[in-house]
């Protein structure tokens, strides 16, 4: 696999690119427009409120608030989570933008430009700014759970290991108690938690599901590793933001920009909820995706990809592979899971302004 680093303008982990003027001219619609729709809709509830409050009473908003307004990535406008780059003119854009829209000139075989003031903007010209990483990490973020607020840099783990909110298991779910529930109600479960007095029998039931788990995880293992030998590997960092269908009841859905790989163009759509019609009517969120060939191919491309968070994103994604023979007719593969551990989570990109995360795809050779 080629080292990443060592292809400066492009997000992709492999050097190849869309060499065909014709692939170049159908590649990704502009990022302006991209931001442009995003934002029309899908303002998160807590944004919007800081909004109205900002609206009707600027003095009474809080420091901290007025600082995330101007400390956030100006494509996505969310807090950056991880590296902050700027352009010459100190525009600030989070790590998931900024290779977004070099990823998207590179596709387009234009120079990339700042999308506040068009400066030219690469690896090189673009610096990162550590006083904004910094300052970032010290805002405020809620916990989930208690919403108490906590400096961001602290949030994660307060959220995993101290919060008394958090959703914990029995000590004795090992052996069959299927008990979850807040932190602090947990060691009064498990003085009365009648699964330590079961019979061995029941016990073995319990040690079989577990069993079946590991045998599975295994699997995955293994099968990782077969594809991690084959010939033909790459890797794209990609973005998928929000836009909604023209149908009558507007459905949202999500869309990367076009990227390519194994001289070809592709892109990665996302549903919500998509065996229901009206996503809202349901407490419980899950995503789905798909992945579809946009340029035609002469022979059959027999996939196998994963999608993983990446290295801007922060999707709590459980890896899944899956395998797809694109063909000329058969261009679009299924809408699959995307493997999250709860409606919390789907909710919490839902809330993000885009999805950052890693496509790995392996081709089989014949
Ligand atoms: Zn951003
Ligand atoms: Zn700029
Ligand atoms: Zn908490
Ligand atoms: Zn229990």
């Amino acid at each position: 696999m080629a080292d990443p680093s060592n292809e400066p303008a492009s997000s992709s982990g492999v050097s190849e690119q869309a060499s065909t003027p014709a692939a170049v001219a159908a590649a990704a619609t502009p990022m302006r427009e991209d931001v442009e729709k995003a934002e029309d809709f899908l303002e998160p509830d807590k944004k919007r409120r800081k909004v109205v409050r900002a609206d009707g009473n600027k003095t009474e908003q809080k420091l901290e608030h007025r600082l995330g307004g101007i400390l956030c990535c100006a494509v996505c406008l969310d807090l950056p989570r991880s590296a902050v780059y700027q352009c010459t003119n100190g525009h600030l854009m989070c790590a998931g933008c900024f290779t977004h829209v070099l990823a998207d000139a590179r596709l387009r075989d234009e120079l990339a430009t700042c999308p506040n003031c068009r400066i030219e903007i690469s690896k090189t010209s673009a610096s990162r700014n550590l006083a904004v990483e910094k300052a970032v990490s010290e805002l405020p973020a809620e916990c989930q759970y208690c919403a108490k607020e906590f400096p961001r840099n602290y949030v994660e783990h307060h959220e995993e290991a101290m919060c008394e909110e958090r959703i914990s298991s029995c000590k004795f779910s090992r052996i069959g108690c299927p008990w979850r529930g807040p932190n602090h109600e947990r060691l009064e479960h498990e003085a009365h938690c009648v699964h330590p007095h079961r019979t061995g029998a029941d016990v073995m039931e319990a040690l079989l599901d577990i069993d079946a788990r590991t045998l599975e995880e295994r699997r995955l293992y293994d099968n990782v590793f077969d594809l991690l030998s084959y010939e033909k590997i790459t890797f794209n960092d990609l973005q998928m933001k929000p836009y909604r269908t023209d149908e009558f009841v507007h459905k949202l859905f999500y869309e990367t920009s076009r990227f390519s790989a194994f001289n070809n163009q592709w892109v990665v759509k996302a549903r919500i909820n998509s065996s229901q019609r009206d996503p809202t009517q349901s407490s419980e969120r899950d995503m789905t995706y798909q992945l579809i060939l946009k340029s035609k191919t002469t022979y059959p491309l027999p996939l196998h990809y994963l999608i993983l968070k990446g290295p801007f994103g922060d999707m709590k994604v459980q890896p899944r592979i899956h395998r797809f023979e694109f063909t000329e007719q058969d261009n679009e593969s299924p809408y699959l899971p995307l493997p999250l551990p709860d409606t919390a989570e789907c909710n919490r990109l839902l809330a993000a302004k885009a999805i950052n995360f890693r496509l790995i795809m392996f081709l089989a050779s014949k």
